[in-house]
């Protein structure tokens, strides 16, 4: 807590990132925030299993997708968080993953400031980092990529992004939120120049006992994201590194965090 003007204490905003999935890849710091915070605010991604780990007197707020398919907007979820905050409550603000990778970390954090609510930011184990570990497929390798690009392959403005450059001999580019665009984004960087034939992997729900990973050619993508029936979350990664992977550590990492 922190006064802010006699009399008036404001509460904290901590953005923390609860990572891919299971609870042992939770920071001691998420850990420790999440076991003893009275309200908890946490999007759809957060494991289930991370939320029980929450006091049973906490008031979790859920700002996930409902049957009507609609997040609450972002300037809603700002909103009720700053309310809280100011209102002398310190606030668990959890997302899947890094709070600041493609999780509107960001606007969050500027509209607490805006409001004068001290924040803080907790980091999580992105999905590129937990895919990449479940999988066995090392986003860099001294002989296969030197350059890891993260994009976000959501139909708003995928179009009009310039992704040139970012995939390719050398590259490794992973795709957050890309299954329903896997044509699309096929499509693009095949008209940037990249071959057909370049290797690719689609991690589906990295870091669960339900992970699936599944490899194959550029070209082929659309295709294996539909005949597999490929869900969210998953990330697509693509290039060389994707054909290195070994598929036997998977279960490993499985079995030592469930
Ligand atoms: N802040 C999150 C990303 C939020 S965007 C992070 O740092 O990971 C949501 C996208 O993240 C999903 O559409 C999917 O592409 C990816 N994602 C999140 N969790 C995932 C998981 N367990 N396995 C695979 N992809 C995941």
């Amino acid at each position: 807590m922190r006064r802010i003007w006699p009399g008036m204490e404001t509460g904290t905003i901590h953005l923390v990132g609860a990572g891919p999935g299971s609870p042992d890849l939770l920071t001691l710091r998420a850990a420790r925030l999440i076991e003893t915070a009275s309200l908890i605010v946490h999007d759809g991604l957060v494991d289930p299993s991370i939320l029980a780990m929450a006091r049973s007197d906490a008031r979790l707020v859920s700002v996930a997708k409902q049957r009507s398919k609609h997040t609450l907007p972002q300037d809603e979820i700002n909103a009720l968080l700053v309310h809280e905050a100011l209102a002398g409550r310190d606030v668990v603000r959890l997302k899947g993953g890094d709070p600041f990778v493609f999780g509107r970390g960001g606007e969050e954090m500027e509209a607490a400031q805006a409001a004068g609510v001290r924040v803080e930011i907790v980091p999580g184990i992105s999905a590129a980092n937990g895919a990449a570990a479940a999988s066995g497929i090392a986003l860099t390798h001294r002989e296969d990529a030197s350059i890891v690009s993260f994009v976000a392959g959501q139909c708003k403005g995928l179009s009009d992004q310039d992704w040139s450059g970012l995939a390719g001999v050398g590259r490794t580019l992973v795709i957050y939120m890309g299954v329903k665009t896997a044509p699309q984004i096929a499509e693009k960087l095949m008209a940037d120049g990249l071959a057909p034939d370049m290797p690719i992997a689609v991690v589906e729900n990295a870091c669960r006992p339900e992970m699936r990973v599944l490899r194959g050619p550029l070209a082929g993508l659309p295709d294996l994201v539909m005949a597999e029936a490929v869900q969210s979350p998953a990330l697509i990664i693509i290039g060389h590194v994707t054909a290195r992977g070994d598929a036997a550590i998977a279960p490993l990492l499985l079995e030592a965090t469930l």
